[in-house]
C-alpha cells in the first residue's frame, strides 16, 4: 500500500498542489486517484485545484499507448481487460484502466471498471483501476475522463484502457480520445450489427469476437467471417488502416496475444505513418472547441436576461407561433447586448 493511503484521507495536506503535483509525478496511485477527484469534483475550489496539477503535469503527458474497448454489456470487456491487462503487466508494462460510463448519471454507479472484476489487475501494484465518475462532476464524463487519462500518462501508465459502453454515444467520444479503438462483438448474432451502432463499427480499429470457446467456438469463427466480409464493403474509407477482426477468448486467453500483437502492429503504422502526431493534435483541437461549446451553452442558459424569455420564446417556437431562426436570433441579441 502506499504511503498516501495509510494517511487519514481528511488531510488537508494531501490537498496541497505540490503534493498532488508530486505524487502524481512519482507515480504514486493514492495521490493519483487523488488529484482524478479533484479534476472530477463540482466543488469549484478542489476542481480548480485539480485543473492547477493537470496544467503542472502537462509536459509529462502524450506517452500512453490509449486503447479504447467498447462492446455490449456482457460482451465481456471487463474479463478482456483484465487478461490483457494482465499479459502487458508480465511484459513490465505499467496498466490504468478508466471507465466512461454515462449510465451510471442515471444509476449513480457502475460496473464499469470494477475492481472485483478485474482481479488480476485489481492485486497488482503496477496496475491503476478507476471505475466511471458519477454523475455530480462537471462538465460531461468524457471529459473527466479525458483528464484522467492525462493524470495516468503523467504518473508514468505506459498502456490507458478506457472501457465503455457500445451504445449510445461515449463510444464516440471514447473513439476521440485514444489511439486504437476495439470493439468486442459476441458470437452468433448473425451478421446484424448488435445493437451498436453502425458508425461504431466503422470507428474501430479492430473488432475481437469474444467467448471463442467451448461450444461457441464455431459460432465466433463463424460472426468472425461475417465481420471480415461487412468490413471488406468500408474498406477505402481510413487512412490507411485496414480494421481487423479476430476471435478470442477472454476466459482461457486464446487470441490475447494476437491481440496485443495487433495493437503493435497498429501503433508502429501509427508512428511510421506520421497519423498518430496528426490524430492526437485533431482531438486535442476537437476538444478544444468541444469544450467551448459547453462552456460558452452553459454561461448562455446561465444568464439571467436570457432566462426570463426563454420559456415564452420556447412556447411561441413550439406552438408554431414564431420561427425557430426569429426566436434564436431574438435569445442571441438578448444574450450579446449585456454581454457587449
Ligand atoms: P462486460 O459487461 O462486457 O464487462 O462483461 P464481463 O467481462 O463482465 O463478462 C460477462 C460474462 O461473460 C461473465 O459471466 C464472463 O465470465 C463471461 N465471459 C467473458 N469473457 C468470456 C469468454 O471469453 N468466454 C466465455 N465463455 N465467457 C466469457
Amino acid at each position: 500500500m502506499s504511503d498516501s493511503r495509510k494517511r487519514d484521507p481528511g488531510d488537508s495536506q494531501i490537498d496541497d498542489l505540490e503534493t498532488l503535483v508530486e505524487g502524481v509525478m512519482a507515480g504514486d496511485r493514492g495521490l493519483l486517484a487523488r488529484a482524478i477527484t479533484r479534476v472530477e469534483s463540482r466543488h469549484p475550489e478542489q476542481a480548480r485545484l485539480g485543473q492547477e496539477v493537470l496544467a503542472r503535469v502537462l509536459p509529462l503527458t502524450g506517452g500512453s499507448m490509449r486503447i479504447g474497448v467498447s462492446g455490449v454489456p456482457g460482451v465481456g470487456k471487463s474479463t478482456l481487460i483484465d487478461a490483457l491487462g494482465a499479459l502487458l503487466l508480465e511484459r513490465g508494462l505499467r496498466v490504468a484502466v478508466l471507465a466512461v460510463d454515462p449510465s451510471s448519471t442515471v444509476s449513480g454507479g457502475s460496473i464499469l471498471g470494477d475492481k472485483s472484476r478485474m482481479p488480476r489487475l485489481a492485486g497488482d501494484e503496477r496496475a491503476f483501476i478507476r471505475p466511471s465518475p458519477t454523475a455530480q462532476g462537471l462538465g460531461g464524463v468524457a471529459r473527466r475522463t479525458l483528464e484522467a487519462l492525462l493524470l495516468c500518462e503523467a504518473a508514468g501508465f505506459d498502456v490507458v484502457l478506457i472501457e465503455t459502453v457500445g451504445v449510445g454515444q461515449s463510444e464516440l467520444e471514447v473513439a476521440d480520445m485514444v489511439d486504437f479503438f476495439l470493439l468486442l462483438l459476441l458470437p452468433g448474432t448473425g451478421d446484424e450489427l448488435q445493437g451498436i451502432k453502425k458508425g461504431i463499427v466503422e470507428l474501430a480499429d479492430a473488432l475481437a469476437v469474444n467467448k471463442a470457446d467451448g461450444n461457441l467456438l464455431d459460432q465466433a469463427r463463424q460472426t468472425r467471417a461475417e465481420y471480415v466480409a461487412a468490413l471488406h464493403y468500408l474498406e477505402g474509407q481510413r487512412e490507411g488502416w485496414k480494421p481487423q477482426v479476430v476471435a478470442v477468448s477472454a476466459r482461457t486467453g486464446e487470441g490475447i496475444e494476437a491481440l496485443w500483437d495487433l495493437v503493435q502492429q497498429h501503433r508502429e503504422w501509427l508512428e511510421s505513418s506520421g497519423v498518430l502526431a496528426e490524430r492526437r493534435d485533431s482531438q486535442r483541437r476537437k476538444w478544444l472547441w468541444r469544450l467551448l461549446e459547453e462552456g460558452v451553452m452553459d454561461a448562455f442558459r446561465a444568464d439571467e436576461a436570457v432566462r426570463v424569455r426563454i420559456g415564452a420564446l420556447e412556447g411561441a417556437v413550439r406552438r408554431g407561433e414564431r420561427t425557430a431562426a426569429d426566436a434564436a436570433s431574438e435569445l442571441l441579441s438578448v444574450y450579446l447586448d449585456k454581454t457587449n
